[in-house]
């Protein structure tokens, strides 16, 4: 067939509206978010069904055509963009985009795999309940971006990954069925679990259609404090009080090094500074009561008071309003814009076992620093689950682009340190194709040859998302 055939074929099946090959008009889904690399495509469709997208992958088989799943294009890792080879067919998931059901005894809600996370959450909010996944990108990515990358964001330490928030998943497979476990069961021990397989495969297995989520109570309350500290070790020492005291209502730790709260200053004068001085380290709080804003903001000073009697806590800001508590997030929220707004850094995205990341941090600085006098180490994340965003600038007066030279070297530093204390090097983001080639130095060759035999039974022609994890 011609590749004129095939694209006739495509449109017969998502309408012709819905399958792109003008430059003007596939450019937008070819470029990763951060802009760094551009593939090519042969066309870019949107089918809007699930029937549309088997029958697209069924095409694909047929002719051998490589397909690369793209839901909101936030992924940092070059895992929802082609090669530059061409030849693949870009299947975006924007029109699968219902909301199919919502049971609110059950606590679960049906959805398509192309639904906006914010669309998501307003949708459980209406019903008054909870979908706690909720990270910078949510006004963009979607569900099935977040299950196919196992997206984590800032409410793991209480509620998980996307993986502990699916019941359910329907999938269509590299041969083009469809696997309709669309279960909403909190236990159903019935074999292999398939839908862990699909959940992190960043669409090197098959397409994500649709899911069911898991739900939530909505909390009557969310109180936000941040707390100005003296070390990373202090703000470990912080959250082993705060889970004591305030148990589960912790929902929320965020870190953020000094470092960090200048560059955001610096890019966004008018975000308001919380502390008149300065410190080395700083944690953003969340807590989630269910019984009422008295109980949370009761529990979050009467532990933040132990901690100022027990010199783990220099200084403290606890939020009065809805408006101050955005406002101290924002601050964290901003820390990646003003990162990009600095210029290029070398960036990694690692996890810890929590009781080793403070370690982590003084031994691995260190050693970038006598490697590379006065490098910048960006360093914040999610403490309360050992996910660390560990990103590293040029020292002053050095060019940002030339720095990006030593890629190479400061990951095998980085990596290397994480392996030693016994982390792993992607935490959230997923491999994609850019720490594809790092896989093999930190994982054993029986976990991956397991997961090339995965590879092979579930996508037997190697036609999904090639070139991506493996
Ligand atoms: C500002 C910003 C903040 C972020 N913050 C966080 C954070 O806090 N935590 C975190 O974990 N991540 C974060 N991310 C990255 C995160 O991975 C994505 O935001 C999100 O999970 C990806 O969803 P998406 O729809 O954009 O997926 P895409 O980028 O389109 O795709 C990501 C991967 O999933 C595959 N894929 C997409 N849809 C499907 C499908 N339906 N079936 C099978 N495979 C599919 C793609 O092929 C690709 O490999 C952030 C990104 C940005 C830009």
């Amino acid at each position: 067939m011609t590749d004129d055939g095939f694209l006739d074929a495509c449109r017969a099946i998502a309408g012709p509206a819905h399958v792109l090959t003008a430059p003007g008009d596939t450019a937008p889904y070819l470029t990763d978010w951060r802009g760094r690399f551009t593939g090519r495509a042969r066309a870019v469709v949107a089918p809007a069904t699930t029937g549309e997208v088997a029958a697209l992958v069924r095409l694909c088989a047929r002719h051998g055509v490589p397909i690369v799943p793209q839901g909101g294009r936030t992924g940092l890792v070059l895992g929802s963009v082609p090669d530059v080879s061409g030849t693949a067919l870009l299947l975006s998931t924007r029109r699968l985009n219902r909301v199919r059901a919502i049971d609110a005894f059950n606590r679960t809600m049906t959805v398509d795999a192309g639904c906006v996370l914010a669309d998501v959450q307003a949708a459980a909010g209406a019903q008054g309940l909870l979908f706690p996944l909720s990270l910078a990108a949510e006004g963009s990515c979607t569900i099935g971006g977040n299950l196919a990358t196992n997206a984590g964001g800032t409410g793991v330490l209480r509620y998980g990954n996307t993986r502990e928030l699916c019941l359910g998943l329907e999938v269509v497979t590299a041969r083009g069925e469809v696997w309709d476990g669309l279960r909403g069961l909190r236990k159903d021990n019935t074999g292999y679990d398939l839908r862990d397989l699909y959940i992190g495969a960043e669409g090197t297995l098959g397409i994500i259609t649709g899911a069911v989520l898991k739900l939530f109570p909505q909390p009557k309350a969310a109180i936000t404090a941040l707390v100005a500290l003296c070390s990373p070790g202090d703000a470990l020492q912080l959250l082993k009080l705060m889970e004591a005291h305030c148990g589960p209502t912790l929902t929320g730790y965020e870190l953020m090094s000094d470092v960090c709260l200048r560059l955001v200053a610096s890019h966004f004068p008018n975000l308001p500074q919380p502390f008149p001085g300065r410190y080395p380290q700083y944690a953003l709080l969340e807590l989630s009561s269910h019984e009422s804003e008295r109980h949370g903001i009761g529990l979050l000073e009467g532990a933040i008071e132990r901690a100022l009697e027990a010199g783990l806590v220099q200084d403290a800001v606890v939020a009065t309003s809805i408006a101050q508590s955005k406002a101290l997030w924002a601050i964290r929220e901003h820390i990646p814009l003003a990162q990009a707004a600095a210029g290029k850094n070398i960036k990694h995205d690692i996890s810890l076992p929590i009781s080793r990341s403070a370690d982590f941090i003084h031994a691995t600085s260190s050693r970038l620093e006598e490697l590379y006098p006065g490098v910048q180490v960006v360093c914040f994340g999610h403490l309360g689950d050992g996910n660390l965003h560990y990103n590293i600038a040029p020292p002053e007066g050095i060019a940002h682009d030339a720095f990006l030279d030593e890629q190479g070297p400061i990951n095998r530093v980085v990596h290397d340190s994480v392996a030693g204390f016994g982390g792993s090097i992607s935490a959230e983001h997923g491999v994609g194709a850019l720490k594809r080639d790092e896989l093999p130095r930190y994982k054993s060759a029986v976990e991956l040859d397991l997961m090339r035999a995965l590879k092979a039974a579930l996508d037997p022609l190697g036609i999904m998302n090639p070139g991506k994890i493996l």
